[in-house]
């Protein structure tokens, strides 16, 4: 069932949805299941699973000199989504990412998650690569989320690379998008990167989910935005529990993001990852409760390998 359906047969009750990574390469698809199992009481309206680009890195030969090696931390995205899908009648959401992809992997990529039986993609443009300063697209591959929508969309009207094709299968795929209460940190101001979320939406996407914040009011303050200039599909607000202290620098570092002078002086005194989980837990608690008050139509949570404290934090609501 698309995400958009859930929302739609909600009938303006907030539902639930995770986040979750593939396991480091090595590892079996119980890890996926340990941690998924606990949350499934909640119900989740769909849980995504992330999408991790090969990397380049430099591997030392016996005689000192270096060999370039592509490694893939992560892999398997398609494949935990079909176990999902199998184990727990969940709708999973594969990330699909420009990063690393050739228009021609694109589609074959979206054919392969036509045949696992599934219904939804969130199409983002990816990081840039570990070892590189800014994103760099495939040669022949996409360079924004508003291009990769097209292939999606035009999938969804039957149109392959290969015009050619007769009477080729008709898919019907839900598309997110990813937008920035905080902006996204390359974009010159605020303006400019709400227009080119609206030229996603007016692309195609069928709703929008949030970067991680700390501060409701940002959120509040990017939906108002975002109506003000006729964005009008549902916009999924993206939240996460502070699970260690040196998060309060690593957040704002990774994800371009503020966490409010309150929680930061609350986390500064914990002596322990114990206080800090409790603080992370009870902060998130209150920014879900608002939220819920205030009507919105997920509650989405990026579990990051925690998923006793979202769970903790789901009992509260
Ligand atoms: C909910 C969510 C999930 C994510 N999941 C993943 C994941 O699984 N894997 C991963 O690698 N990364 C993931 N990311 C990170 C994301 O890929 C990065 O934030 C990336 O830097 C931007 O992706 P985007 O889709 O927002 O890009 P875009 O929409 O392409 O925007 C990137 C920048 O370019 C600007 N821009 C957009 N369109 C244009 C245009 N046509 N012309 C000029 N400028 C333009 C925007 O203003 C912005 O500054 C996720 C982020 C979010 C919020």
């Amino acid at each position: 069932m698309k995400v958009i359906d859930h929302i739609n047969s909600a009938k303006g009750n907030t539902l639930v949805s995770f986040e979750i990574l593939p396991p480091i390469k090595g590892k079996g698809i119980d890890a996926v299941y340990k941690h998924l199992d606990p949350l499934m009481e909640f119900k989740p309206a769909f849980v995504n699973v992330t999408y991790h680009r090969a990397e380049h890195v430099f591997k030392q030969n016996p005689d000192g000199t270096f060999k370039k090696v592509t490694i893939r931390k992560r892999p398997g995205t398609e494949s935990i989504c079909a176990a999902i899908l199998n184990r727990y009648n969940v709708d999973p959401v594969p990330h699909l990412i420009c990063g690393g992809f050739s228009i021609q992997e694109t589609e074959d990529a979206l054919i392969n998650l036509r045949y696992l039986g599934i219904d939804n993609v969130l199409v983002l443009r990816g990081d840039a690569a570990k070892n590189e300063t800014a994103f760099i697209p495939q040669p022949d591959g996409h360079r924004h989320a508003s291009e990769l929508l097209l292939p999606v969309v035009n999938h969804n009207k039957c149109i392959y690379l290969e015009e050619e094709l007769k009477n080729s299968h008709k898919t019907s795929f839900c598309i997110g998008v990813a937008g920035y209460p905080e902006k996204h940190f390359e974009a010159p101001n605020m303006q400019t990167d709400l227009q080119y979320l609206k030229a996603k939406v007016d692309a195609g996407a069928d709703y929008i989910v949030t970067q991680m914040f700390f501060d409701n009011r940002k959120y509040y303050d990017f939906v108002e935005k975002c109506r003000a200039i006729g964005i009008t599909v549902p916009i999924i607000p993206g939240l996460k529990a502070i699970a260690v202290k040196n998060q309060l620098t690593v957040l704002p570092k990774i994800f371009h993001i503020d966490l409010p002078e309150e929680l930061s002086n609350e986390l500064e005194k914990c002596k322990s990852n114990e206080e800090v989980e409790k603080v992370g837990v009870e902060w998130l608690a209150m920014q879900s409760k608002d939220l819920k008050k205030n009507g919105v139509p997920v509650l989405h949570y990026y579990t990051l390998g925690k998923s006793s404290l979202v769970a903790d934090v789901i009992k509260q609501l």
